[in-house]
């Protein structure tokens, strides 16, 4: 693919959106923003567009006023009009960062128009991996993973055979409560869940990360872009965030992908790819002392990595309905709902009472998530 690519970036106005710009503000040779969408933050979208002079400008919730755009911007709004953005045939490649199942449909979008994804968006792998795979065979459309412990195992599978991979292991910092002892974690607060030692990103994910739900989610994510078995799937905790994955090959060596934490890398090097260039941020400093701890994580601290580990293994509509519960029950401790320590008891009532039916099409998919949200909804009121 030829530069400068036109890109459109789903979720422009988020953590991921952020770090995405910073790099095209290092490479506007190679990088071209043609298109962009949030849910409802018209400032911030109507200002992104502004400074890139921006093409086409979609919104999923009408603003009450009329956002300032570029004199030649055409203004979208609407949650089906989102895919119809993801479809934009102007796009080389189309970012999707929009947070949780609502990604699903766009990236489908982007992949059936025969468009690349870069994709941050790991819930629609979660939810619709089977399909989100096949559509892409059958298209052509490459997914370039930005998630970075993903972007990392793609870097260091380069050149080497499927075969060849013997197991991988996707970092984890452990998130603020790595330390704290076990029978304080009913009741730490939305705040205290919310400050991440390492990772300034957006606050469901963050949660998901104090929870480890993060990580069962880049299990279940990493299955499908690496075509691996639960089996050759592992989780170490690394509390610096700078090994982001580890690919241990058949004949024993492991190979590593190190970066400071910051997500301008692994976006970088999949809008970039194969090619490289100076990065947004520091690097590591050879004169400095690098403290690479790992060790395995303490399941009984991470509840909800165990959840989404079975998830895994059971297939299916698991996954879809791990990531349905999640997305419930963390909207309910951010809205102080109900406490930290109930994010994996609702998950895990929602699996045991979800009745499993086979659903292949994005509308049957889109269905068992509404079902699955409805079971985890009951569940948050029967446990008030
Ligand atoms: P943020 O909450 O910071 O941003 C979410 C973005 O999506 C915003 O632009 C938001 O618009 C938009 N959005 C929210 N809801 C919808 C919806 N229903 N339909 C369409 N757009 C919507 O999230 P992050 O940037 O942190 O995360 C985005 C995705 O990337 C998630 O899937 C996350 O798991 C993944 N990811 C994030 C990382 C990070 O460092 N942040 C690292 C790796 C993966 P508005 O601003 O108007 O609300
Ligand atoms: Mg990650």
């Amino acid at each position: 693919m030829s530069f400068p690519r036109k890109l459109v970036v789903l979720g422009a106005t988020g953590s991921i959106g952020e770090s995405c710009l910073k790099v095209i503000r290092k490479h506007p040779d190679k990088l071209k923003l043609i298109g962009i969408s949030a849910h409802s933050n018209a400032d911030k979208l109507a200002a992104i567009a502004r400074e890139f002079d921006v093409k086409k400008v979609h919104l999923c919730k009408s603003p009450d006023t009329q956002p300032v755009l570029p004199i030649q911007s055409e203004f979208m709004v609407g949650q089906e009009m989102l895919c119809q953005l993801a479809a934009w045939s102007e796009a080389d490649i189309v970012l999707v960062a929009v947070v949780g199942a609502a990604g699903l449909a766009p990236t489908l979008a982007a992949l059936e128009a025969g468009t690349d994804v870069v994709l941050a968006n790991k819930e629609s792998l979660v939810v619709g991996g089977e399909l989100v795979m096949q559509t892409a065979s059958r298209t052509g459309a490459r997914i370039l993973p930005a998630d970075s412990e993903h972007n990392a195992v793609f870097q260091c599978i380069q050149g080497q055979s499927h075969s060849s991979v013997e197991s991988i292991a996707l970092t984890a910092s452990g998130g603020p409560f790595r330390d704290r002892p076990l029978d304080q974690l009913q009741s730490v607060t939305p705040k205290e869940a919310l400050c991440h030692p390492n990772w300034d990103m957006g606050p469901k994910i963050t949660v998901d990360s104090a929870t480890m739900a993060n990580k069962g989610l880049e299990l279940i994510e990493a299955k499908w872009l690496f075509n691996l078995p639960p089996e050759k799937l592992h989780v170490l905790i690394h509390p610096p965030s700078i090994v982001h994955a580890l690919v241990r090959f058949n004949d024993g060596c492991v190979f590593s992908q190190m970066s400071p934490p910051s997500m301008t890398f692994a976006i970088q090097n999949a809008l970039l790819f194969p090619e490289r260039h100076p990065g947004v941020d520091e690097s590591i400093n050879f004169n400095d002392s690098l403290n690479l701890q790992f060790y395995p994580p303490d399941l009984s601290r991470y509840p909800c990595l165990k959840l989404a580990g079975d998830a895994l293994h059971q297939g299916g509509l698991a996954p879809l309905v791990f990531n349905a519960a999640n997305e419930i029950a963390v909207e309910a401790f951010l809205s102080n709902r109900i406490g930290f320590g109930l994010i994996s008891s609702i998950i895990e009532k929602t699996l045991n009472l979800f009745d499993y039916q086979p659903a292949h099409s994005i509308e049957d998919l889109l269905s068992q998530d509404q079902i699955a949200r409805k079971l985890a909804h009951r569940e948050i009121l029967s446990s008030a």
